[in-house]
């Protein structure tokens, strides 16, 4: 489409070196991003990413987790207070690895230039957002008045959360777990923390494996639903003692503490298919009294306890069907990325009021979050059925009237939940 690209990981574990110098040799993009990033290189290669030379910064953003966009929020702020009370970023004053070494960045760039992040979020016509973690971080923004730019939510699209989210994890969980430990998952009790999206999908994959799962979930609906699938429902403290495997996909913290596996079996896997790295408590079982690391191959490792019992912790805590595989596969996430396409387009009418996607009485968006269309999201599926042979049934005009829809759809009100 003619945009001039800059590209970041956003994950330290998850770019496939392959394709990324597939990518920089073909110059389609600028690349910042290997495999087995430090937390320091991945914050640097973000801020590269994002410092274009001859401009300001990019004037659009695909983002993945929201890391980009909070480097930019977090920048500006940053640059507020130095302007006001010249106080630099301190990175001592947070514990968190990730957000010392975002402070570490800003403290930094402020000293060369005091109003790059300003001058960005200036520029930056809006973004496009991929992940459930990374739309709460938006919505958090937009509620508080702190949202810089109009978002694009894609990932509650229903051709993206479900669809990559249950059917990209119900493939690339047990990649991740086969290619870490060829364990045999048939016959192994598994423990899966959440029965959202990724956790319907991690469910369906172990139990199609042989495994017998347990579901652990705060919310009733998800929790009944589990159970009306034929799951069990547990705490993970009900399980310690019995499961094999143990897999997080929450989006929320301390699922999974180190008190926990240091009662688990030994040689328990244990991994995370939701966010960060903070659902398994990683500081906290590397500060175990005690604790020793066995490192058994790259992004598998077996952490000991001093009674001799030992984990195995794959991905260091992070997503393990990035770090462990190789993600889920270009099929879904065409599906994904075909949202991502139309949201660009989507913030690019509204920047450009050129109306590529021809929308009917379409507002100008202001800093909000934003969802695209149930037109559009029906089109995305529209578009990836002739691949795999599938005919859609064509409506009479007659059929159309009596359920009330128009005969190209959309065919759901924004309330049907698939
Ligand atoms: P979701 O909201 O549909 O599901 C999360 C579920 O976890 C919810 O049902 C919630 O009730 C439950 N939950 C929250 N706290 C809990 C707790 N303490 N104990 C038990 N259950 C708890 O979200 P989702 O779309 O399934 O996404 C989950 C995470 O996975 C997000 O962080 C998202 O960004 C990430 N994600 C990862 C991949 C990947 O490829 N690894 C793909 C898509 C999404």
């Amino acid at each position: 489409m003619g945009a001039e690209v800059r590209w970041a990981s956003c994950n330290i574990f998850s770019t496939q070196d392959h394709a990324a110098a597939a990518i920089a040799k073909a110059k389609t993009a600028t690349v910042f991003a290997w495999k087995g990033e430090t937390l320091e290189e991945y914050w640097d290669c973000t801020e590269e990413c994002l410092t274009w030379p001859g401009a300001d910064g990019p004037d659009l953003i695909v983002d993945d987790g929201g890391d980009a966009t909070l480097l930019i929020h977090k920048g500006k702020e940053a640059e507020e207070k130095f302007a006001k009370e010249g106080v630099l970023p301190d990175p001592a004053s947070t514990n968190n690895p990730e957000f010392k070494c975002v402070l570490q960045i800003l403290k930094q760039s402020i000293q060369k230039d005091p109003t790059k992040w300003t001058r960005m979020a200036a520029n930056c016509k809006g973004v496009s957002e991929e992940t459930t973690t990374g739309v709460h971080r938006l919505l958090d923004m937009a509620k508080k008045g702190e949202l810089l730019f109009p978002a694009i939510n894609v990932n509650d699209s229903v051709t993206k959360s479900k669809f990559d989210n249950v059917y990209g994890c119900r493939h690339s969980l047990p990649d991740g777990i086969m290619r870490a430990t060829d364990v045999m998952i048939g016959g192994k009790r598994a423990w899966i923390g959440g029965f959202g999206d990724v956790g319907k999908g991690s469910c369906e994959a172990l139990r199609a494996c042989g495994a017998r799962v347990t579901t652990g979930e705060i919310d009733p609906i998800c929790a009944l639903q589990a159970v009306m699938q034929g799951y069990d429902v547990a705490p993970i403290e009900k399980m310690l003692e019995t499961a094999d495997i143990f897999i997080t996909t929450t989006g929320n913290f301390n699922i999974i503490t180190a008190e926990h596996m240091a009662k688990m079996k030994n040689n328990a896997i244990v991994g995370n298919i939701g966010h960060f790295d903070n659902e398994i408590d990683m500081a906290g079982l590397e500060k175990y009294p005690g604790i020793k690391i066995e490192n058994i191959k790259p992004q598998v490792d077996r952490y000991v306890f001093p009674d001799g019992h030992g984990v195995i912790v794959l991905a260091s805590g992070r997503l393990l069907n990035l770090g462990c595989a190789t993600g889920h596969p270009s099929f879904v996430m065409s599906c994904s990325f075909t949202n991502q396409t139309i949201a660009q387009l989507d913030l690019l009418d509204n920047w450009k009021k050129s109306n590529i996607l021809k929308r009917e009485g379409r507002e100008e968006y202001k800093n909000e979050v934003y969802l695209l269309s149930k037109e559009l999201d029906e089109k995305v599926a529209r578009l990836h059925l002739p691949a795999l042979g599938a005919e859609l049934t064509v409506l009479s005009d007659e059929q159309a009237d009596y359920i009330g829809v128009r005969k190209l759809g959309p065919y759901k009100p924004l309330t049907y939940r698939y």
